[in-house]
């Protein structure tokens, strides 16, 4: 039997951003080089069988169907299609972002930036949670960890992030109980079965996490748990956005908004933003023809002179977004200014517990408001978030920071941008299309 809290730990980083990507899936890049073999007859519904279908007897129905609408999203002639328009349509040169480590992992994987025209330049944004969470609050969670008698429970994503000593898995071999779970529900029902141990659910995450935080709390108070807490360091992405576009020298033209995101939150935040900033926000999914079609639409708004809020991942957002998810953050959290790893405070940028829920805040249960810790300056994790330079240009990169051996969180998460070079474009003569 598997040990409490460890079912199904590799899916922990990715349930982080509303669990996107899922690792069972073929992981196989097609680009100009090495299209992937599939027949456009399946992106339009009417296709024959795939060599691996069920019919062959190698999946099961489910998963066929899984697969198919997962392939669909990829098939290379759709692809070809959506770049020549992007080409056919471009004037002159702008630059895009995309604010999810996601869509950084999708472009890089799938070599998309090779297929844009020169005029496009695609920026990564501050769009992988991991990668935000500043050292002082991993300082926070291996101190609790480190604590007799508390359970630190957490997403896998966070064990390997390095504090300003030490990370979480280095707590864990030290004594330390820390517990990698799937769900904040795991975390409450440990507190329910060890009434004499404090439990901590380390909780990070953008606007898709916070619902099922939100539950995990209402739940703990439903079954009138005392000894349950959220170390809470949730971060919202329209604020980072606004941060982006009021930096000196902001280079961005326009943005892709994370589809995840926008299932929650709808559309109407991004509204103000484009507005004031007269910037176009496309909400965007996480597949190559998903990402194409979102960068189609932003550069048909700039070379029109539009700023619109522009749905092109319809499948899964509706304009008002998740109302009941909604109203389970608005229940328990409220806004508040947050810390982002290497950028600093951004106002209203964060979400805490509300004062009805404080019995339930770790930072104030445990007393944990003055620690305190500095970014570590050889990292320069802050300005990859923000765009300003790529992971290849940090002198660190693929030398003494490593996945194995990671300086800083973007070379750690599943959704880092210094990940996501180091996995895909290791070598800074790559097409240099990022920035
Ligand atoms: S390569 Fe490593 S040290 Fe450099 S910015 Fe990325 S995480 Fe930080």
């Amino acid at each position: 039997m598997r040990p409490e809290g460890l079912r199904r730990p590799w899916l922990g980083g990715h349930v982080l951003c509303g669990g996107r990507r899922n690792e069972a899936t073929v992981d196989r890049r097609f680009g100009p080089e090495e299209p992937k073999p599939r027949s456009r007859d399946c992106f339009q519904g009417r296709g024959k069988p795939h060599a691996n279908s069920s019919r062959n007897g190698f999946l099961s129905e489910s998963l066929e169907k899984a697969m198919k609408y997962l392939d669909e999203y990829r098939d290379p002639q759709m692809v070809r299609r959506l770049a020549e328009q992007i080409a056919h349509l471009v004037r002159r040169p702008w630059n895009i972002m995309e604010v999810c480590g996601g869509q950084t992992h999708a472009i890089m994987r799938f070599s998309l930036d090779a297929l844009l025209p020169t005029e496009i330049t695609l920026i990564h944004g501050p769009g992988c949670p991991v990668c935000v969470t500043p050292v002082e609050t991993v300082d926070r969670a291996i101190w609790l960890a480190s604590q007799s008698g508390v359970i630190l429970c957490s997403f896998g994503d966070m064990l390997r992030v390095p504090g300003s000593q030490k990370d979480l898995f280095t707590a864990k071999s030290e004594g330390g109980d820390v517990r990698v779970v799937y769900s904040p529900l795991d975390a409450v029902r440990l507190a329910q079965r060890y009434p004499d141990q404090e439990v901590v659910f380390f909780a990070i995450g953008f606007e898709t996490t916070a619902p099922a935080n939100a539950a995990a709390v209402r739940l703990a108070k439903q079954w009138g748990l005392k000894n349950f807490s959220l170390l809470a360091a949730h971060v919202l992405v329209p604020p980072a956005m606004e941060a982006v576009l009021q930096a000196p020298g902001c280079q961005v033209h326009g943005f892709l908004a994370a589809g995840h995101v926008c299932t929650v939150t709808g559309m109407e935040p991004y509204r103000t933003i484009a507005d004031r900033y007269r910037t176009p926000i496309v909400v965007t999914g996480f597949e190559p023809v998903d990402i194409l079609r979102g960068i189609l639409c932003c550069v048909r708004q700039l070379e029109e002179g539009r700023h619109e809020v522009e749905n092109a991942y319809g499948r899964s957002v509706r304009p008002e977004g998740n109302l009941l998810a909604q109203r389970q953050i608005e229940e328990v959290f409220q806004r508040c200014d947050r810390k982002w790893r290497g950028i600093g405070v951004i106002q209203g940028s964060g979400l805490e517990l509300r004062p009805e829920y404080a019995q339930f805040d770790a930072v104030r249960r445990f007393g944990l408001e003055q620690l305190s810790a500095e970014e570590p300056a050889e990292c320069i994790a802050g300005q990859v978030l923000q765009g300003i330079k790529k992971p290849v240009e940090c002198p660190l990169f693929g030398t003494a920071c490593t996945p194995e051996h990671p300086r800083g969180a973007p070379m750690v998460s599943a959704e880092g941008a210094c990940a996501a070079y180091y996995r895909y474009r290791p070598v800074a003569s790559s097409p240099n299309k990022h920035r």
